[in-house]
């Protein structure tokens, strides 16, 4: 506590990235100037900009950063398709051990999407599965991956769901896997998650093989509540639940571990349409009101998330995604206006 009697502001990372990033940050910026947030960052970069400086796209002193201030909120880095370095988004969940990825897919009024009433969360296993990027040529025309799922890594994301799905109100925990082919690994990962479910008697379970999920998610998606899945899935049926409810512009996410939160949007870096001013900002700033919550500042989170739905909802300063012909700046300064 400072002598005036306000609280010192809470450091937090700032990772802008590349692509689209720079803009969400610029956006960003715009909507909390507008308002008094006990916030101040530290601002690092990642990514390509700063490998061939740092001779990596990931420098320690990122880590340590996010390390030292537990909360980082991150916009999209770019990973080179085929070669090239590592994603520097996994590495930083893993470097971290940032297991579990959180990511809330709402209909939203005003954004035109397929359903209305869609209101579920993913909850994507972080840290194993083919992400662990073990993978080898053995000859020039045989390449193999290791796909490793543990009972340790299966149990705590399951009961991270169960535990999540209890502190929010949430009545159901569906497991997505494909344990009728790969018997072992997902097969671990279900029957762990069933005998988590146990101890948690007041939320149903039950489960899916991954391309029935798909299905049912693109044909009735408001029947689902939380879902419980392996890295690889989760990943995947994110993009696809972000398309029901209007596009990859409106999902929010986080990366949650026992030490530190990265908050970041779903999408990548969008490099169709960087640098054209033209990017939604709305799934960063939706991230940024998470990351708000997570700080305990939920007043702000609240004005941020208010301010957002509103101008989503009046349809009159949005971007080109949403059918709108705002620029990014214009819709965060309409934003700005209403928090
Ligand atoms: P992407 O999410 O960047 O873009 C997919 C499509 O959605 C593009 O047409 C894009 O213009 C559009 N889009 C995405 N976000 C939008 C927004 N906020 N507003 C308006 N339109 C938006 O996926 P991609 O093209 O497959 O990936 C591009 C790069 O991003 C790749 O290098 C990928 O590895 C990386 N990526 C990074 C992250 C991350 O940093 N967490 C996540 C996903 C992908």
């Amino acid at each position: 506590m400072r002598s005036d009697g306000a609280s010192a502001p809470r450091r937090v990372t700032l990772i802008p990235g590349d692509g689209v990033g720079p803009e969400l940050v610029e956006a960003l910026h715009v909507v909390l100037a507008a308002m008094e947030v006990p916030l101040e960052f530290e601002r690092h970069e990642a990514g390509a900009a700063v490998a061939e400086r740092f001779g990596t796209p990931l420098p320690d002193s990122v880590v340590e950063s996010v390390r030292r201030n537990r909360v980082a909120l991150k916009g999209p880095v770019t990973t080179p398709v085929g070669g090239g370095f590592r994603s520097v988004n996994v590495a930083l969940r893993t470097a971290l051990d940032l297991y579990a990825c959180v990511r809330p897919v709402r209909s939203l009024a005003g954004v035109p999407n397929r359903y209305e009433g869609v209101d579920l969360v993913i909850v994507r296993e972080n840290s194993e599965d083919l992400y662990i990027g073990d993978e080898r040529m053995l000859d020039a025309d045989t390449a193999e991956a290791i796909k490793r799922i543990t009972r340790r890594g299966s149990e705590r994301i399951a009961r991270f769901a169960f535990e999540y799905a209890r502190a929010y109100g949430r009545r159901r925990v569906t497991a997505g896997h494909k344990a009728n082919i790969m018997k072992a690994t997902d097969g671990l990962f279900l029957s762990v998650a069933r005998e988590v479910a146990v101890g948690y008697p007041d939320i149903a379970f039950d489960e899916r093989i991954i391309d029935a999920l798909c299905l049912q998610l693109v044909q009735r998606p408001q029947e689902f509540d939380v879902l419980l899945l392996p890295n690889l899935y989760g990943d995947i049926v994110s993009d696809l639940a972000a398309g029901l409810v209007g596009g990859l512009g409106v999902v929010p996410g986080a990366n949650l571990g026992a030490e530190a939160a990265v908050f970041e949007a779903v999408h990548g870096s969008a490099p169709d349409i960087a640098g054209r001013g033209i990017v939604n900002p709305a799934a960063f700033l939706l991230s940024a009101a998470m990351m708000l919550d997570h700080l305990g500042e939920q007043e702000g989170a609240a004005r941020v998330r208010g301010a957002l739905l509103d101008v989503l909802a009046e349809g009159r300063f949005v971007t080109p995604d949403l059918g709108g012909r705002a620029t990014t700046s214009e819709m965060a300064a309409a934003v700005a206006a209403r928090v």
